[in-house]
C-alpha cells in the first residue's frame, strides 16, 4: 500500500436490498474514516464480500465472489447472512481474513482496520451528512427494522437475523430527512414485515422535530409523508390496520403503491407456508384497498411447486390472480433452503411440474399486466427520471414502478431530463411491462 494514499476497499454486494443498507451503512462508516472505494479488485488493499444466504442458490453465488475476491485480491472480509454459517466458508476458504454475520458493521470495520490501517488523519468531511449511497442519489433504501417475529416454514431470515428489532420512530425519520436534504427524491421503506413496524418497542414514542412519534406503521407513514419526497412501502403484510395507512395513498401523502409478498392464495398451501396476516382474506382487503385509493398500484411476489400443491391449489391460485387483478406480479419455483422446515414437508413436487405451473402463472399475469398498462395510454403521469442522455432521451418510472422490480416509462423527444426530476408524461404507448411517452 503506498504510504501517502488513503487506504482503499472494494465490495461486492449480493442479495436483497436489505443487504444493500448493510453495504451502505459499512462504507459510509469507512469513508467517515478516510478510506476510499476502489473499483477493481487490483486497486483495492481489502475487499468486503456482503452475501446472501437466503436460497442455495445465493450461497452458492456468494461462495462463488468469495473465490473470485480471493482469487484476484487475496485480502478478503466476508460479511452479510451467510456470515452466520461461517464454516461454509471457511471449509471452502481458510484464509478469508475475517466472517462477521449481518448487521455487524463494527466487527467488518475493525477486520479491514486490521488488513488495511486507516490514515492517522481521517477526512471526516468528505463524507456527506446523509452517508455515502450506493443507489443512485435520487432513491434510497430506508431500513426501519431488522429480523422478523414471523416463522414462515421456507424461510431461515429469522435464523439467520433474529426476532424484529425495530428502530425508533425518530432515528428513522431523522435518517430519512438527511436523506431528502441532501437530494433523495423517493425513499423505499424497506424492512422483513413492514407492517410489523415497532411491535417489539411497543409503539413507544421517540422525538422527531417538535413532538413525540409512536413507532407504528401509520404514525410512521404519516410522518414520511411529510418530507416531501415520494415514499413507497415494500414487503407489507394485508393486516386489518394497512387499511389506515392506504387513506394516505388517497390523500397523495405517500405513494399509492404496496409491495405485498403473498406467495399463495390457496389456504392450504398458505398454511403449510405458515404465512402471516389470514391471507385467505386478502381479496376483501384488495377490495378494500381499491375501494380506499382507485389508483393504487399493488405488487406481489408468488412461489410455484410448494411441496404438497396440488393441480387444485395451483388451479386455485390462478382463479384467484384473475380474481385479485393485481398490477405487478412476480412468480418463483420453490427452491429448499437448507435449514427450513418446510424441507420436510411431504409430497415435493417435481422440478418439472413447477416449471409449467410458473409459466401458466406468468403468462395469466402477462395479460393482466398488459390490459392494466393499456389503460394508461393517453393519461398524462408524474414519472421520475432515472436516467438520461443529452439527445432527450430518458427512463423514468411512474408512481406505480419500483426501481429495479417493476417498468419503466421510456421517453423519447422534446427537452434534456435529468435523473432525479420528476416531469409529467403524455403516455402514448404500452406494452406487457413498460410504457412510452413523452414529456409536456
Ligand atoms: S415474513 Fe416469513 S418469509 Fe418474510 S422474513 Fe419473516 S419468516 Fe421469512
Amino acid at each position: 500500500m503506498d504510504e501517502r494514499a488513503a487506504p482503499r476497499v472494494g465490495l461486492v454486494s449480493l442479495g436483497c436490498p436489505k443487504a444493500l443498507v448493510d453495504s451502505e451503512r459499512i462504507m459510509t462508516q469507512l469513508r467517515a474514516e478516510g478510506y476510499e472505494l476502489s473499483k477493481t479488485y487490483q486497486g483495492a488493499d481489502v475487499v468486503i464480500v456482503n452475501t446472501c444466504g437466503f436460497l442455495d442458490s445465493a450461497k452458492a453465488e456468494s461462495l462463488q465472489a468469495i473465490g473470485e475476491a480471493m482469487a484476484e485480491n487475496g485480502k478478503v472480509v466476508v460479511t452479510g447472512c451467510m456470515g452466520a454459517q461461517p464454516e461454509l466458508i471457511r471449509d471452502k476458504f481458510p484464509d478469508v481474513l475475517a466472517i462477521t454475520g449481518p448487521q455487524k458493521y463494527e466487527s467488518v470495520v475493525d477486520a479491514v482496520h486490521k488488513a488495511a490501517p486507516p490514515k492517522h488523519d481521517p477526512y471526516f468531511d468528505l463524507v456527506p451528512p446523509q452517508g455515502l449511497k450506493l443507489t443512485p442519489r435520487h432513491y434510497a433504501y430506508l431500513k426501519i427494522s431488522e429480523g422478523c417475529n414471523n416463522r414462515c416454514s421456507f424461510c431461515i431470515i429469522p435464523q439467520l437475523r433474529g426476532d424484529l428489532v425495530s428502530r425508533s420512530a425518530g432515528d428513522v425519520l431523522r435518517e430519512a430527512e438527511k436523506l431528502v436534504k441532501a437530494g433523495v427524491k423517493e425513499l423505499l421503506v424497506i424492512s422483513q414485515d413492514t407492517s410489523a413496524y415497532g411491535v417489539d418497542l411497543k409503539y413507544a414514542e421517540s422525538q422527531w422535530q417538535d413532538r413525540q412519534v409512536r413507532a407504528k406503521f401509520f404514525d410512521l407513514c404519516r410522518e414520511l409523508g411529510s418530507l416531501g419526497a415520494w415514499v413507497r412501502l415494500h414487503y407489507v403484510y394485508p393486516y386489518p390496520h394497512v387499511d389506515e395507512a392506504i387513506s394516505l395513498m388517497a390523500d397523495g401523502k405517500i405513494l399509492p403503491y404496496l409491495d405485498i409478498p403473498l406467495q399463495h392464495a390457496s389456504p392450504d398451501v398458505l398454511r403449510a407456508m405458515k404465512r402471516p396476516a389470514h391471507q385467505e382474506k386478502t381479496l376483501e382487503r384488495i377490495r378494500r384497498w381499491r375501494e380506499i385509493c382507485p389508483d393504487i398500484t399493488i405488487r406481489s411476489t408468488f412461489i410455484a411447486g410448494f411441496p404438497g400443491e396440488t393441480d387444485a391449489d395451483a388451479a386455485f391460485m390462478l382463479d384467484w390472480l384473475e380474481e385479485a387483478q393485481l398490477d405487478r406480479v412476480g412468480c418463483f419455483t420453490y427452491e429448499p433452503v437448507t435449514g427450513a422446515p418446510a424441507n420436510d414437508l411431504a409430497a415435493p413436487v417435481p422440478e418439472e411440474l413447477k416449471r409449467e405451473r410458473q409459466a401458466r402463472f406468468m403468462e395469466v399475469q402477462a395479460e393482466i399486466s398488459a390490459r392494466k398498462l393499456e389503460a394508461k395510454v393517453g393519461k398524462r403521469l408524474d414519472v421520475i427520471i432515472d436516467e438520461a442522455d443529452a439527445e432527450g432521451g430518458a427512463e423514468g418510472r411512474t408512481k406505480g414502478d419500483a426501481p429495479e422490480i417493476d417498468g419503466t416509462v421510456q421517453i423519447g423527444g422534446g427537452r434534456v431530463l435529468t435523473p432525479g426530476e420528476i416531469v409529467t408524461v403524455e403516455i402514448e404507448d404500452a406494452d406487457e411491462h413498460d410504457l412510452y411517452g413523452v414529456p409536456v
